[in-house]
């Protein structure tokens, strides 16, 4: 817990906080209030770097060898004596021995050697000529100018030297990661144990897929979005169903699900009217801080602790869920999951094509489509249909465009801030 404060002083004392208002609080002051209350997590696991991809680093890496770790050739050619020339030739050679990679000498390295790419350079040799200047003639080579000292030759520990740090924990593993661990002999490494993320939907007129719809009811479309979204992240997930709207129910789940789970994650009834019950039963359990959030999509947001689970309630329209995710609980999952530091959501400066009417006082996230002309300038429509509860937006679109708190209407041809799906996850 950052500043001292706690999470149960701050509900009972909002004046705590000068910028805490309960009124209507902006997105980058919910981030920064919620970040004060997340404790990453600290159970370590030992995995082979095979399965590794993804995971947080636990333990920094520390090279024990040095990679490569001998010099050696970079080329195809002659690995050669240098200091057997004169300045201004003849340039000339014998070929005394041959040299494969992983293999011995073969003769010696009295003046040159025939070589391959990755063969150890023979001590005495200094350059490597590549096969394509050199001439052969009878075990002799003969090239134009004299070569530079130590030419295309890879230095022992050029890539990584023994002792050096390679990672520090924190890390996200790339690719690339794993083929550097095998390049230094490192078969399995530490990192943080996947974060446990349960999830329900709530709502009397929530339906599960394969039963009839009801006059009224809508099929339960959140938990599928929440599913692809917590797969992206690669967290380990717990689908706890539909709940209806009866406190008794959605007490004892959230009770069960704070006892398997890092983070709960709840869709639905934290709207103005069914907030009440949902502050109701947090307080009863746990801490809860409910915000009006001054942004559109995703106007109500609630954040507490339920022991030492965190709680997310995010707002029911199926947009709203989608957009509060990104904004807040993809953050705290990476934190949460040990990651460090938190990669922000690029933003990217494109050009309008179309006006935009926007009231100041709030961060507006509108679905738009960005396309790139040929001098490579990003140009963005934004959608017609914005509505929260139109999901086919998210779908349409392949951007958000933010649309900062003090913005009003846009003309076309406005410089605005947009951020790519492609790299929200
Ligand atoms: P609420 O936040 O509970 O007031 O819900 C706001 C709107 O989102 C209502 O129209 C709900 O029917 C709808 N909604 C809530 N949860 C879901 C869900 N899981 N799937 C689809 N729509 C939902
Ligand atoms: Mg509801």
């Amino acid at each position: 817990m950052k500043n001292n404060i706690h999470l149960s002083d701050l509900i009972a004392d909002s004046s705590m906080a000068d910028d805490y208002d309960p009124n209507a609080m902006s997105v980058e002051k919910a981030k920064a209030w919620i970040a004060n209350f997340l404790n990453p997590i600290d159970q370590k696991e030992t995995i082979h770097i095979k399965d590794a991809l993804n995971r947080i680093l636990a333990e920094p890496i520390i090279a024990t060898m040095n990679v490569p770790n001998h010099d050696n050739s970079a080329m195809d050619g002659y690995a050669i004596n240098l200091d057997l020339l004169s300045d201004n030739g003849p340039f000339k050679l014998k070929v005394t021995g041959k040299l494969f990679a992983g293999n011995l000498l073969e003769g010696n390295a009295e003046e040159a050697v025939r070589i391959m790419t990755g063969a150890i350079i023979p001590s005495g040799l200094n350059a490597v000529i590549p096969q394509e200047h050199v001439e052969l003639n009878e075990g002799v080579i003969t090239f134009k100018t004299k070569p530079q000292i130590n030419q295309n030759i890879r230095h022992i520990g050029e890539d990584i030297k023994s002792g050096q740090i390679v990672h520090q924990n924190g890390r996200r593993i790339a690719p690339c990661d794993l083929g550097l661990f095998a390049s230094l002999g490192i078969d399995s490494i530490r990192v943080y144990r996947k974060i446990k993320v349960a999830f329900f939907s709530t709502g009397d007129e929530i339906i599960s897929l394969g039963n009839p719809l009801l006059p009224g009811h809508v099929y339960d479309s959140n938990r599928y979005s929440l599913i692809g979204l917590l797969k992206r992240l690669d967290v380990e997930i717990f689908d706890l169903g539909i709940i209806p709207d009866d406190k008794k129910v959605i007490e004892d789940t959230l009770k069960k699900a704070s006892n398997i789970a890092d983070i709960v994650i709840t869709t639905g009834g934290v709207s103005v009217g069914e907030a009440d019950y949902m502050k109701d039963i947090l307080k009863k359990i746990g801490e809860i801080l409910f915000w009006k959030i001054s942004m559109k999509p995703g106007r109500p947001l609630a954040f507490g602790k339920i022991g030492k689970c965190h709680y997310f309630g995010l707002p029911g329209n199926p947009v709203s869920t989608m957009v509060t995710f990104y904004q807040f609980v993809r953050e705290a999952i990476l934190t949460l999951s040990g990651q460090t530091p938190i990669p922000k959501i690029p933003l990217i400066k494109a050009k309008l094509l179309g006006p935009i009417k926007k009231i100041p006082g709030r961060t507006e996230f509108q679905r738009g489509n960005y396309e790139q002309d040929n001098q490579g300038i990003f140009k963005v429509s934004p959608l017609k249909d914005q509505g929260s509860g139109i999901l086919r937006s998210m779908c349409e679109a392949n951007c958000f465009i933010l649309l900062h708190e003090d913005t009003a209407h846009l003309e076309k041809d406005t410089w605005v801030d947009i951020q790519l799906f492609d790299s929200l996850i």
